[in-house]
């Protein structure tokens, strides 16, 4: 399997509720490694640019409401298969349809306050990490 990168973020709802370290403990049981890690508050037009691809959508107003209603923390993950693997630990978007032992069962509260994303693809995973993180800060 191919070593690949995606970007984590835990969303403002997780850090409000302290869980930060559970969610990284998670991430890194299932063999994901830490490659870069930022706490960052969004401005509306960071979050807005971040979820430019959900522009046209009913929720995209609340989304970005909710991004930037408290601080997150943005990682980069490195591991065999990662955004995958990444998005099968994240669960469903809905929480209340995720799995038994991933991220958004055991943190997440609602579909819009899911806890954490996770990149999608080989392309928005590269393009995701760039976003936030120059490349001397992806150890
Ligand atoms: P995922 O994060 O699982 O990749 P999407 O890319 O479809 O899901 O949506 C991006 C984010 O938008 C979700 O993680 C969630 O925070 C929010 N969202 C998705 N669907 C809804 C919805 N129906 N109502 C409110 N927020 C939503
Ligand atoms: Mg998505």
């Amino acid at each position: 399997m191919a070593t690949e990168r995606t970007l984590s973020i835990v969303k403002p709802d997780a850090v409000e509720k302290h869980r930060i370290g559970a969610i990284v403990k998670m991430i890194e049981d299932a063999g994901l490694v830490v490659k870069a890690m930022r706490m960052v508050h969004l401005s509306r037009p960071v979050a807005e640019g971040f979820y430019a691809v959900h522009k046209a959508r009913p929720f995209f107003g609340e989304l970005v409401e909710f991004m930037t209603r408290g601080p997150v923390v943005v990682m980069a993950l490195e591991g065999d298969n990662a955004i995958q693997k990444y998005r099968d630990l994240m669960g469903a978007t809905d929480p209340a349809k995720a799995a038994e032992n991933t991220i958004r069962k055991a943190h997440g509260a609602n579909v819009g306050e899911n806890a954490v994303h996770g990149s999608d693809a080989a392309e928005t995973a590269k393009n995701e990490i760039a976003y936030f993180f120059p490349g001397h800060e992806v150890f």
